[in-house]
């Protein structure tokens, strides 16, 4: 090395380990407080409209295809949509939902915020604590119902303007006459949704005897549009925990006519929550009034379900966004809390069955002692080939150089194919080149019309070789062909004699048979021919 560039190049030791030190504190950092501002989709320190959160639901669905997805669960009274956003991968169902009463808007911000931090931390790789936001977001997935109330909003926001003349009348004797709707809670038939739920719905104290801005029953159960498409899509969706948003004033309820089976584990959870967020626990009275989300939700799914109030206690009218700040520190991060509890409530309810199959991990694992994030963790286990012992949900429990070792089953192949010495498949320019199976998208290489020699062939893949090594392709986007087999010298055939009609037929019927038989096959391009030079199945996949 010349003297010259040694003292050039000094310099910039110190400073290239500054970086690295700078580097490694930051990594090991839960996720950074503000999300980047060239990132955010969602400002939520405004007054958040209905219009304004529609733009938003279908800008993050647009952004974050493989992440989120948008549904309308119904419509509200005056036919605006009811949205549900659905983001995460997993089976592990968590429900959001937020403005079920109007002046508590200020719930849609929050839960519109932390739909755009988690898909941003998802995209960027980030961690909470020692947990990677990958390994949660690809077992759970979060229902947001961010606005139960849209109609309620409305009013609430932009007073009779918004709503038709003929109507003004109505709404202003719900509202005892005023033109000011900042205290307005129901929706706009004047029922509050959050005493409509099918739990001792009978016995709801302190109801009003007719429609008004706040505290009217209806006339029966789930009678508003609004709580009735709620209730349905949780049943339909059957979470493991729920949180209904609501303000103002800091607590937290968590009970309600718990049974004592539950009462440790829901207790458990309100605790974690209210110590992320500074909320105090209401003590759970034993005579309580009814109606509410939570309320129903407790007693029919058997399951846990908080309503936070947030914000300091406002009075009768919105949370002011001078909050915004302090809520947002205080709620920002717990839904990977609630990830974690949830996907520990589910894999409980999972089945461990032993299996021996062979399968192929297709990119590096972190290994757990058991199946629970939470668990003590033994290194990687790195891509290759591996023999399973016994599985629980998502996750499998793998043989590896004489330890046992628990990962998440997401990047296994399996139901190994028998491929014989010369099998090829015949790949052309639309078939797209993996470098690994587990690899979101195809590589940018592409092949004209050839035959590729199959190296290893698996449920959906087959691995094949290249001019540079090996490739990945999937099975339905390639022609697999066995190896030309030299046929036996067979009987000549009877030329000179011809068929009667009633032997010609017989052939015909075999042919249409199988032709019905491999339809499938033929949606895909295959022949009856090829569709029968399939691989055999040695292994069956895992049910
Ligand atoms: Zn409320």
């Amino acid at each position: 090395m010349q003297p010259a560039n040694y003292t050039t190049k000094r310099p910039f030791i110190p400073l290239f380990i500054a970086a690295l030190c700078f580097t490694l504190v930051f990594s090991l950092l839960p996720i950074p407080f503000s999300a980047s501002a060239s990132t955010a989709i969602v400002n939520p320190k405004q007054m958040y409209t209905y219009e304004r959160m529609e733009k938003d639901l279908k800008a993050l669905a647009a952004r974050y295809p493989q992440l989120i997805n948008l549904d309308s669960i119904g419509k509200s009274e005056y036919g605006r949509e009811l949205w549900s956003l659905k983001l995460g991968k997993g089976p592990v169902v968590i429900f959001l939902n937020g403005s079920h009463h109007a002046r508590e808007w200020i719930t849609t911000n929050l839960l519109m915020g932390m739909a755009d931090h988690y898909a941003q931390a998802y995209e960027k790789q980030a961690t909470w604590g020692t947990f990677a936001v990958r390994d949660l977001l690809e077992r759970v997935t979060f229902h947001i119902v961010p606005m139960v109330n849209p109609d309620g909003v409305t009013l609430q926001q932009r007073g009779l303007s918004a709503f038709p003349k003929a109507d003004h009348a109505a709404l202003l004797r719900m509202n005892g006459g005023s033109t000011n709707f900042k205290r307005w809670k129901a929706n706009a038939k004047g029922i509050d949704l959050n005493r409509q739920y099918p739990a001792d719905w009978a016995t709801i104290r302190n109801v009003s005897s007719k429609p008004s801005y706040m505290n009217y029953k209806g006339t029966q159960p789930l009678q508003a549009k609004e709580a009735k498409a709620l209730a349905a899509y949780a049943r339909e969706i059957m979470p493991e925990l729920a949180i209904s948003y609501h303000s103002s004033g800091e607590i937290l309820f968590w009970n309600f006519k718990t049974p004592a089976a539950h009462k440790a584990r829901d207790l458990q959870l309100a605790n974690q929550f209210a110590s992320h967020t500074g909320y105090r626990l209401v003590t759970p009275s034993s005579n309580p009034s009814g109606g509410g989300f939570t309320d129903w939700f407790i007693t029919e799914f058997g399951r846990p379900a908080l309503t936070p109030e947030l914000a300091r206690a406002v009075g009768e009218t919105n949370v002011p966004l001078s909050e915004w700040d302090r809520i947002w520190k205080q709620h920002r991060d717990t839904g990977w809390m609630l990830a974690l509890e949830a996907i520990g409530y589910w894999i409980e309810r999972q089945p461990t069955t032993a299996s021996k199959s062979e399968v192929r991990l297709t990119a590096d694992e972190t290994a757990y002692q058991w199946p629970d994030l939470k668990s003590a963790r033994s290194g990687k286990v790195y891509a290759g080939l591996y023999t399973t012992i016994r599985e629980k949900g998502d996750w499998v429990e793998l043989a590896v150089k004489g330890e046992r070792k628990w990962i998440a089953a997401r990047n296994l192949l399996r139901g190994k194919l028998e491929i014989p010495a010369g099998a090829v498949v015949v790949v052309h320019s639309e078939t797209g080149i993996y470098t690994s199976p587990s690899a979101a998208l195809p590589s940018k290489v592409r092949f004209a019309e050839q035959k590729l020699a199959v190296l290893e062939g698996w449920d959906g893949w087959y691995r094949v070789k290249t001019g540079k090594g090996s490739a990945w392709v999937k099975q339905a986007e390639v022609q697999y062909e066995l190896p030309t087999v030299v046929e036996e010298p067979g009987e000549p055939e009877p030329s000179d004699q011809p068929a009667e009609p009633g032997q010609a037929e017989q052939p015909e019927q075999t042919d249409n048979s199988e032709t019905s038989e491999t339809d499938d096959n033929q949606a895909t391009g295959t022949d009856a021919h090829e569709a029968a030079a399939q691989p055999s199945k040695k292994f069956s996949p895992a049910a």
